[in-house]
This record gives C-alpha cells, structure tokens and sequence, in this order.
C-alpha cells in the first residue's frame, strides 16, 4: 500500500468514526447486584440500577470520588470535549436526536469547566484588564459580572443565535424540522469551544474568535448536512442577523437612557 492509499484508508476510518464513534455490547454475563441483591444479566441491575461493575470499594472508587466532585465520573466529560473538537456538528446531531448518553451534560460541562478555569486563575493569575466604561451605570455592573462570568457571557453572546439558526436552517437536509430547544443545545455546545479556545488563548482574542467561527461552519455543516457554500451563505446571514439584533438591543438601552435621564 502506498502513503497515498494509506492516506485515503486513514481518512476512511476517521469518517467512519466521525459518523459513528461509540458501539454499545450487553454484558451477557450473570451479576448479583451488589446493592440490591438481584440476580441479572446486562450491564446494569434491572430493580435498582446500579451498575454491574460497581463492586467493593477499592482504590479506583476512591479516584471515582474524587473525580466526581469535579463532574468527570466517567471519561465521558473528557471524551466530549475531543468528540467536540473532532466531529462538533455529528455529537450535536446525536445528542438533540435522543443519543443522550454519547456526550457529556453540555450545560453541567459548561460550569464544570468554567470552575475549572476559575480554579486555574487562583493558582495562576492573569493581569486584569481595565472593565468596559459605557457611561451608563447600571450596564456597567452588568458588563463586570459578565466579564467575570465568562462562561455565561459566552452562552449568552451564543444564544443570539437560536433564532436566525431555526429560521435558516430548520429546513436543512441532514436534520429536517430542528427545533427552537435543539438550538439552545446546539448553542450551549458553540459556547463550550468558544469558552475553551478564549481560556487556553488568553492573549489571542483574535485567534480564539477565528478558531470559533471555523468552528460555527463545520459544526453547521455536519450537523445541517448542506454543501460547503450553502452552509457558508446561511451562516453569514445568521451571524448578520444576530449582529443587528445586538445593536438594536444597545441602542434601544442607549435611547431609554437618555429619555429617562
Ligand atoms: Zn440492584
């Protein structure tokens, strides 16, 4: 086989993957659960469902513990953010089509690592930079709390585009009749690698904003399923429509400023 055939064979087995990247088997083996008592074969007990491996406490439990508090109880938090970044719009696909257990809890893994972050700040500190001044009180505590809710103002600013998304794309060929409720996830999603990219680029504002909007196309493309320039079309309006609506909200906060003052 040459590279070029090797190449090709690689890229197979990554699309492959990509389109499909867990199997589940069922244990046929016979348990007696631990908890319960009840005698089954499977991977979990059918009366209390405890799973089949849980057994005496060991030194993995202890590490289980542990990891818990911190949300990864399983390697499925780290295994969805590599699913994010290697197929983001096939394990948005799954998860708002019903494969719920393929991913991680994005909202919970939303604040999982926003903790995270915050924790890594504490012990690394970075230098603050100066709060956004708009004149306008009462924005500019809202402004500060965003700043310091990253996670939130990134959901947020992600959120603008539920919206325009439905309008776009509920027609799309790959995922017909996508709802209002699948965008809020779709969102939550976006908002996890944008969150992601401005944490371990903290210096390149720019950088991360590129990164997420190349990340905004292929996650439409895979999940919507149109070609390469009517995801890029339906995009651009999505992005132009969020954009409007963001200042229209400023400037109707601006106007009843001055009306009121
Ligand atoms: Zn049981």
């Amino acid at each position: 086989m040459n590279i070029k055939q090797r190449i090709a064979s690689r890229w197979h087995s990554f699309r492959a993957w990509q389109e499909q990247p867990i199997t589940y088997r069922r244990d046929e083996h016979k348990h007696v659960c631990h908890n319960c008592g009840h005698t089954f074969r499977g991977n979990y007990c059918p009366v209390c469902s405890q799973s089949a491996r849980q057994g005496r406490v060991g030194w993995l439990t202890t590490w289980q513990g542990i990891a818990q508090l911190w949300g990864f109880e399983s390697r499925s938090a780290v295994y969805t953010i590599w699913q994010l970044l290697l197929r983001p719009g096939y394990l948005v696909r799954d998860y708002i089509s019903g494969k719920r257990q393929v991913s991680y809890p994005p909202v919970k893994l939303l604040f999982i690592m926003a903790a995270i972050v915050a924790l890594a700040e504490y012990f690394f500190p970075r230098p603050a930079e100066a709060p956004v001044q708009t004149g306008i009180e009462y924005l500019n505590h809202a402004l500060e709390w965003l700043d310091n809710h990253k996670n939130v103002s990134e959901l947020l600013s992600c959120c603008v585009f539920i919206l325009p998304t439905w309008l776009f794309f509920r027609k799309a060929p790959l995922y017909t009749h996508h709802t209002i409720p699948e965008g809020f996830y779709l969102q939550v999603y976006l908002a996890i690698l944008s969150y992601i990219f401005y944490s371990i680029l903290p210096g390149l504002k720019g950088l991360a904003l590129a990164l997420s909007l190349v990340y905004f196309y292929i996650t439409y493309k895979q999940l919507f399923g149109y070609g390469y320039w009517g995801t890029f079309w339906r995009s651009l309006l999505c992005i132009t429509f969020s954009f409007a609506f963001v200042i229209f909200i400023t400037v109707v906060i601006i106007v009843s400023e001055v009306i009121l003052r």
